[in-house]
């Protein structure tokens, strides 16, 4: 198979000519523009963006995503100018493969870089998802040649990898991304526990598709005898990265990881998903308490699907996953799933309902504290963030875009919809809060914590001093002094854009009275 037809074959069934020849002009200008360069594995550089290319069109990204995935190093690397790119493939395609070599210097050294990689991220993607998509890509085959890079260079590559890369693939709900680029990385950043994984589940893993192929086999049979018709199965071994986060809070007992084997069914709808679990309970028996079904209540990434943890023949036990083809897609792809190209004119309201359904239910938790377990420190008072139900914005943008479900404007509406009512403003550790355009420092002092809100007295942005009602931008890094006898005054009620710092003037004022918890 040729390098083009290898895109091709990924690429959605609606792609037209116009796409294709997009596509192989950006494969013919990466091809010439590369030619002298090598990977470091001594293959053509073009190997890599070629790869990159396959990725995107996988995931389901549209024609422009997948040129600039080809183009997304020559900006950085060759003679390849952004005005000839702009020329032969347009403003869009220009757009993003600036938006991959922008993020391209982000390094990680230390707690400092990291922050700021993170910043710049947060930036990048909430000016446009697909920057990230591209990224994802890159870093996805960076990580497959990593033997290749130098021995010094690897673990913090590694590192970046996954302290950055795969958190903000969870985040995104894209499970794909997040394992693979998880267990690529697991070797280089912490050999002693891999070795240490490996040799815990060693003996639970020597037989492992041999057992789990026949247990699929069993239940294949089960459901086809109960009349089922139309189904997948597939089977799958816990990830080895997943599996030594598990093994830590287990104390390192293998016989208490029950989802060490799963087998999924992949079924058309809801009702099939509860049918078929009655199915599995008759043939095997499930173990108390651990039925999830995260279908009536979805993961706060927006993971739907049915879990149970049975017994089968031998004593194995093993998960069943029970989900649709739409929870599975998006249990692989995550938000990419919902950037499905599609080149039909006549509007496709169920995609774009689907999508608000999955962006509601995925913004709170993608923007609060919950996002940020994994950095340093906690935002202090992000219990009380976690109280808000899914912020009245979204509700207004999806009741404005009723009208208006054309799906030339899907991806504009995507970053309408996900980004650009919202700034993220990061404090100086490098937390994200996220706030409506136009709030102030005042904002962003009552997200952090009400004492702070209360006490404000002035504000660094981007270590300026300004004053406590400039209006904030995408990106800044904002830091609030405060003084005991600092209080808020009625004034403050005009420099303020959420209701939460409202409802907190309004309390201090003693114009309410606080409800009790
Ligand atoms: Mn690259």
């Amino acid at each position: 198979m040729t390098d083009l037809e290898s895109i091709f074959t990924n690429l959605s069934t609606a792609a037209t000519k116009e796409d294709r020849d997009l596509i192989t002009r950006a494969y013919e200008c990466a091809k010439t523009a590369h030619k002298d360069h090598m990977r470091r594995s001594g293959e053509p550089y073009l190997t890599h963006l070629v790869a990159v290319a396959k990725t995107l069109a996988e995931i389901g990204m549209g024609p422009k995503t997948i040129a600039a995935g080809l183009l997304h190093d020559t900006i950085e690397d060759t003679d390849v100018t952004p005005e000839e790119i702009k020329e032969q493939f347009g403003d869009e395609v220009l757009f993003l493969v600036e938006g991959v070599t922008k993020l391209g210097s982000v390094r990680y050294h230390g707690v400092d870089r990291h922050n700021e990689s993170l910043r710049k991220l947060f930036v990048a993607t909430s000016q446009e998802i697909r920057v990230l998509m591209v990224k994802l890509a890159d870093r996805l085959h960076n990580m497959q040649t990593l033997e290749y890079v130098p021995k010094e260079k690897q673990k913090r590559i590694a590192q970046e990898t996954l302290e950055i890369y795969v958190p903000v693939a969870h985040r995104l709900g894209m499970g794909r991304f997040r394992k693979e680029l998880e267990d690529l990385a697991f070797p280089y950043v912490y050999p002693e526990e891999y070795a240490h994984v490996k040799q815990v589940a060693g003996g639970h893993l020597k037989h492992a598709l041999e057992t789990l192929e026949k247990l699929r086999k069993t239940l294949q049979k089960k459901l086809a005898e109960a009349g089922i018709k139309d189904f997948k199965t597939s089977s799958r071994v816990k990830g080895m990265y997943s599996l030594f986060r598990k093994l830590e809070q287990r104390d390192w007992d293998i016989d208490k990881i029950y989802d060490l084997l799963a087998i999924r069914v992949v079924v058309p709808t809801v009702e099939d998903c509860y049918h078929i679990f009655g199915i599995v309970h008759e043939l095997w028996r499930p173990l108390p308490h651990r039925v999830k079904d995260y279908i009536a209540f979805p993961e706060p990434n927006g993971y739907q699907s049915l879990h149970t943890t049975v017994i089968a023949q031998d004593r194995t036990i093993l998960e069943v996953q029970i989900r649709t083809e739409d929870m599975h897609k998006n249990a692989e792809f995550g938000v990419a799933s919902h950037l499905v190209y599609k080149q039909t004119q006549s509007g496709d309201k169920s995609a774009l309902a689907q999508y608000r359904a999955w962006a509601g239910s995925l913004i709170p938790s993608l923007f609060y504290s919950s996002f940020w377990r994994w950095s340093r420190k906690p935002v202090s008072g992000s219990a009380e963030k976690n109280k808000e139900s899914i912020p009245q914005w979204i509700q207004e943008i999806a009741a404005a875009h009723q009208e208006s479900a054309n799906t030339e404007r899907f991806v504009t509406d995507l970053r309408q919809d996900f980004f650009s009512q919202r700034i993220f403003i990061f404090t100086p550790e490098g937390d994200v809060v996220d706030l409506p355009v136009g709030a102030t420092p005042i904002d962003f002092a009552y997200a952090i914590h009400t004492d702070i809100g209360d006490h404000i007295a002035g504000a660094k942005v981007n270590n300026k001093l300004v004053h406590i009602d400039t209006a904030l931008r995408n990106g800044d890094i904002v830091e609030i002094i405060t003084r005991p006898s600092s209080r808020p005054t009625a004034k403050w009620l005009s420099f303020t854009k959420t209701a939460l710092a409202r409802r907190r003037i309004r309390i201090a004022l003693g114009e309410i009275a606080e409800k009790k918890a």
